[in-house]
């Protein structure tokens, strides 16, 4: 998936323009996760184009004075977008921080779409010629607060995607990411993961995503892990923002199959741990907890349920993700790691026959009724599984209104009985039959 980096000095209207593009979906995730509170990343679609979107305005860059951090953010945009949107507002005109952002942006050869906002009415148009002197070719009229001209803009920028990668095809690889607050030890499980000291550089400016990933094998699985080298590099005066390592993860997410939400054994769980693990449920990956430095506290034959309990009752939502015990720094257990991810991989690509589906969903209803309310039950006729990655079912019913929380709920519960489904989110979808 293609991502769209906003950027351009404050007040432009980069926050207007991201919502509007993003649409309902933040609130969607925002409600769950939590986790684009912060409205700074977001998946979004124009037409047939599935892609993400940074507000890089919203990655505050310490103290920096202001100059420098418009600076910083348009090098976030090279960095992290395949297409960049550059925002100006075309009742100022152009400005110095306009021609400080273009000078940044001359340097990557990513594509630019130059946007000149707040263009509310016809016969503003004029106002966008100066525009031409920033040297990224035709700019973009839009009004965010009246939502219009995105579809051009977004017609230019999906112009400029890059055709699609390799990634896709690649279907016998396992890709997953670690992801964790700083010093929980990623860096030294991916070592200890790789059987060696290895480093892992990026030293190439504006690499492609694929040079920060590490493949490996392991038992004649191949496996593929995101990200790694972003881990590592800690240079630029950005990277130790929590926002944009919060964006970092959100990515590295998005990319993976399967998500090692690794915590830090001795410290034990933070608000962040659930935001991010809350967004690896909504994006549907497989997630694997990962208890590390566990050599490093004292154990009693208690600690390890205790510690279980804990994760248990901070995150409710994830009690089919599976939990395993380990240290970087001894190596214990660590091997294990890849049959549990192979494990949780292949439950997340798992295909139910409908037949089976469907014997499993009449016995649940036999042992369970449907709801019914005023009269009216809840019939199901059957149900299908849509897709994987994670598995979706659909199951078609005569009143969808009629389908309770918690009976599609205890659906769910029936079907990890009968299929397992470890490690991985399902989701199940009541449509009316048509
Ligand atoms: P990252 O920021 O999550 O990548 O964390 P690092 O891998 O850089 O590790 C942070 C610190 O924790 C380093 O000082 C490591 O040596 C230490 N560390 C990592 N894993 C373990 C472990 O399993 N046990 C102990 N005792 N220390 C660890």
């Amino acid at each position: 998936k293609p991502t769209v980096a906003i950027v351009g000095r404050p007040n432009v209207g980069k926050s207007t323009i991201f919502n509007r593009i993003v649409g309902e979906r933040v609130s969607i995730v925002e409600d769950v996760a939590g986790v684009t509170r912060d409205r700074i990343y977001s998946s979004a679609d124009w037409l047939s184009h599935d892609f993400n979107i940074i507000d890089t305005g919203g990655i505050d860059i310490g103290d920096e004075p202001f100059l420098e951090q418009i600076r910083l953010q348009a090098e976030i945009a090279i960095e992290e977008a395949d297409v960049i949107i550059f925002l100006t507002n075309g009742r100022e005109g152009v400005t110095d921080a306009d021609e400080q952002v273009a000078k940044i942006l001359y340097k990557t050869k990513k594509p630019v779409v130059l946007a000149v906002n707040k263009i509310d009415n016809p016969d503003m148009r004029d106002m966008i010629y100066d525009f031409y002197s920033l040297g990224f070719g035709d700019p973009y009229p839009i009004s965010g607060s009246h939502g219009i001209g995105l579809g051009d803009l977004l017609d230019a920028v999906a112009a400029s995607f890059p055709a699609p990668g390799e990634e896709a095809i690649e279907d016998d690889v396992i890709r997953f990411s670690l992801i964790g607050r700083p010093n929980v030890g990623k860096s030294s499980l991916v070592n200890a993961l790789l059987g060696e000291e290895r480093v892992i550089v990026s030293d190439v400016a504006g690499t492609t995503t694929d040079a920060i990933d590490t493949p490996y094998e392991f038992e004649g699985q191949k496996y593929k892990i995101i990200d790694t080298a972003g881990m590592r590099k800690k240079g630029k005066v950005y990277e130790n923002t929590e926002k944009y390592s919060v964006l970092r993860a959100l990515k590295a997410i998005d990319r993976s199959d399967v998500v090692l939400i690794v915590i830090n054994g001795e410290e034990g769980i933070r608000e962040q741990d659930k935001r991010i693990a809350g967004y690896a449920e909504e994006a549907g990956k497989g997630i694997l907890f990962v208890v590390n430095k566990w050599d490093a506290i004292e154990k009693d034959d208690k600690t390890m349920n205790k510690f279980t309990e804990d994760i248990r009752k901070n995150f409710l939502f994830l009690d089919y993700a599976p939990i395993s015990f380990v240290s970087a720094k001894t190596k214990q257990r660590v091997t294990t790691l890849f049959d549990q991810i192979k494990m949780i991989s292949e439950n997340h690509a798992m295909r139910i026959q409908s037949s089976v589906l469907n014997e499993v969903i009449e016995d649940a209803v036999a042992r369970n009724p449907a709801p019914s309310d005023k009269g009216r039950r809840l019939r199901i006729y059957y149900a299908t599984q849509v897709a994987i990655k994670p598995p979706v079912f659909v199951v078609f019913v005569n009143e969808p209104e009629l389908m309770h929380f918690s009976y599609e709920r205890f659906l769910q519960n029936r079907l990890r009985e009968s299929f397992g489904f470890e490690g991985t989110p399902i989701r199940l979808i009541t449509r009316a039959r048509s």
